[in-house]
């Protein structure tokens, strides 16, 4: 009751009205709309709600794209939402949102917030009480609801900000956006000085949208960048990956690396990155392992995002290894050792979870075993549960010319062999492996006169 008389005499604040944007101008009929997001519509406009398809969907859908996801905006709060849509559930990091689940589509359904503070004038006026900013001028907090009009002015481009109503089929259009669309231009939303700092992720995104639409970055817009990548240190690790992996799972990963470097962001983000694209190899098998993940997105393929921060980092592992490797280390605890390093160096600015870096050391850990094409261990390899992903990598390896075609070959007809095939393809032990093992073997022998051997030996 209460919330709804806040949000009556917030509406009554509205100041500028926006451009209402008809069906023949912006082309979206309601059928585009995907049966979830119409659904959370339709519901939600029963019991006399706002509520409107927001972001990259009406953005994507005006581009003639197919959208990845429908994104809702209401002026109902998430305990309001969620009570009103059967299959929801309120989630919450950064602040709450409800995802609504129609069989395989998922909904996310998120309550207007306030609008973005100017986190930087002089007087540190207009800081609502409820909004945090840290000594950067960054937002900690930002969770406080508001209207339509504060919800738009609060989110990053103006492509951004358009609202679609499924029962009326026109857009609201509150900075330009459709203008900006046609002109194919990201412009940030107010002063971009004051937006990046207030989430410094925005320039990753400014990248990562400008590539996947092909969009040239407004001179406003693109120019503090620059300046202003610094600020990236300040976001934390986990949000980073996060933003990170939607950069390299956009199907356009390539152009935006590419984008990433020119525009002198990269440093904050992978380490080193600038040191491996340097080296000729490095680069290479980069932009090779880049465009496979591309090419594999595009054409609906599964991929792992270990397999991929596994390549962008590998020529690191590689300066590693041989460093230690030099240092009188055995060749695999000097392996471990680099994998180590560079991901404790790696993760500290952008945390990639455990469960990929544990992923990430099975793929690097099996290059050198694939070197061994006699006796039993390419058999015990076989049954290696990451093998698939081991193999893809060394093919990549061999690409880029870093890795024997030829064991790549090798690897192929001994994984499709057959038994047979595969004890024909086996090769003599090197000539140091055969010594070892017979002088193994050798210092063994006492045993055999004693208990039977058991299943170990
Ligand atoms: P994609 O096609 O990759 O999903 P998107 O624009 O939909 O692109 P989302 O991360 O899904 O990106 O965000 C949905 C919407 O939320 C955006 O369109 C934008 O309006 C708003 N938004 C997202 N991140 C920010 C941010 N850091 N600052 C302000 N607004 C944001
Ligand atoms: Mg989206």
């Amino acid at each position: 009751m209460i919330k709804r008389l806040i949000r009556r005499v917030l509406r009554l604040g509205n100041g500028a009205e926006p451009t209402v944007v008809p069906l023949k101008e912006h082309g979206i009929s309601r059928e585009m709309i995907s049966y979830g997001a119409r659904k959370v519509c339709e519901v939600l406009a029963s019991r006399d709600f706002e509520a409107y398809v927001v972001g990259g969907a009406v953005r994507d859908l005006m581009l003639g794209i197919q959208p990845k996801d429908f994104d809702v905006a209401t002026n109902a709060t998430p305990e309001e939402v969620h009570r009103l849509i059967r299959r929801s559930r309120l989630i919450g990091r950064r602040f709450k949102l409800v995802h609504a689940v129609f069989n395989d589509e998922i909904v996310e359904v998120s309550t207007f917030r306030a609008v973005n503070v100017q986190a930087n004038d002089a007087e540190g006026s207009g800081v609502p009480a409820d909004l945090a900013v840290d000594v950067h001028g960054r937002l900690t907090r930002d969770n406080v609801y508001g209207n339509r009009e504060q919800d738009a002015a609060r989110r990053d481009f103006t492509i951004n900000a358009l609202y679609y109503d499924p029962a009326t089929e026109t857009v609201l259009d509150y900075h330009h956006g459709v203008r900006d669309l046609k002109k194919r231009t990201l412009r940030v939303i107010g002063d971009p000085r004051v937006r990046f700092r207030e989430d410094p992720v925005r320039m990753l995104r400014a990248v990562r949208l400008g590539a996947k639409l092909d969009f040239r970055i407004d001179p406003r817009t693109r120019a503090p960048i620059r300046e202003m990548g610094d600020l990236m240190s300040n976001v934390p690790p986990a949000r980073l990956f996060d933003e990170m992996l939607k950069l390299l799972m956009s199907g356009h990963a390539s152009a935006c690396l590419h984008r990433l470097r020119v525009e002198g962001l990269h440093h904050g983000l992978l380490p080193l990155l600038d040191v491996i694209i340097e080296q000729p190899l490095g680069a290479k098998f980069m932009n090779l392992a880049l465009e496979q993940t591309d090419r594999r997105i595009r054409e609906d393929k599964p991929v792992s995002p270990a397999f991929l921060f596994a390549a962008l980092l590998w020529h690191e592992v590689l300066a590693a290894w041989k460093m230690r490797e030099g240092k009188r280390m055995g060749r695999i605890p000097a392996l471990y050792a680099a994998m180590d390093e560079v991901l404790d160096i790696q993760t500290d600015k952008l945390a990639i979870p455990r469960r990929l870096t544990t992923t990430m050391k099975e793929i690097w850990s099996l290059q050198p075993r694939f070197e061994n094409r006699s006796g039993k261990r390419p058999f015990a390899l076989l049954e290696h549960p990451r093998l698939r992903a081991g193999y893809d990598f060394l093919a990549l390896r061999a690409d880029s010319g870093e890795a024997p075609r030829e064991i790549v070959e090798w690897w192929r007809r001994f994984m499709e062999g057959t038994p047979e095939e595969r004890a024909d393809l086996l090769l003599p032990a090197p000539k140091g492996e055969q010594k070892r093992r017979r002088r193994r073997r050798g210092k063994r022998k006492p045993a055999v006169a004693g208990p039977p051997p058991t299943l170990a030996d």
